[in-house]
């Protein structure tokens, strides 16, 4: 077993951390000092969650369909091989 979380496990725990409003664990993070790819999907949601946050405020934003699609969309992982 690997002291470092899959790249699968980090976009999971990318996704529940900002769902949750808390901060990434140590394992996590030390995954996206050596990932490439985990670190644009980290950058991704990021972008997401600031694009979201300015929509809340203009409008109405995504309907529950079109935020369950995302979320689907994004938890699906980063396409890796
Ligand atoms: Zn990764």
């Amino acid at each position: 077993m690997s002291l470092l979380p899959s790249c699968v496990e980090v976009s999971r725990l990318l996704s529940e951390a900002r769902d949750a409003g808390r901060p990434l664990g140590s394992h996590a993070r030390l995954h996206l000092w050596v990932c490439e790819v985990c670190r644009r999907l980290k950058a991704q949601f990021d972008l997401l969650g600031r694009a979201a946050s300015r929509c809340h405020e203009k409008g109405p934003g995504l309907s529950d369909d079109a935020k369950a699609r995302l979320k689907k969309t994004l938890e699906s992982g980063p396409g890796l091989p």
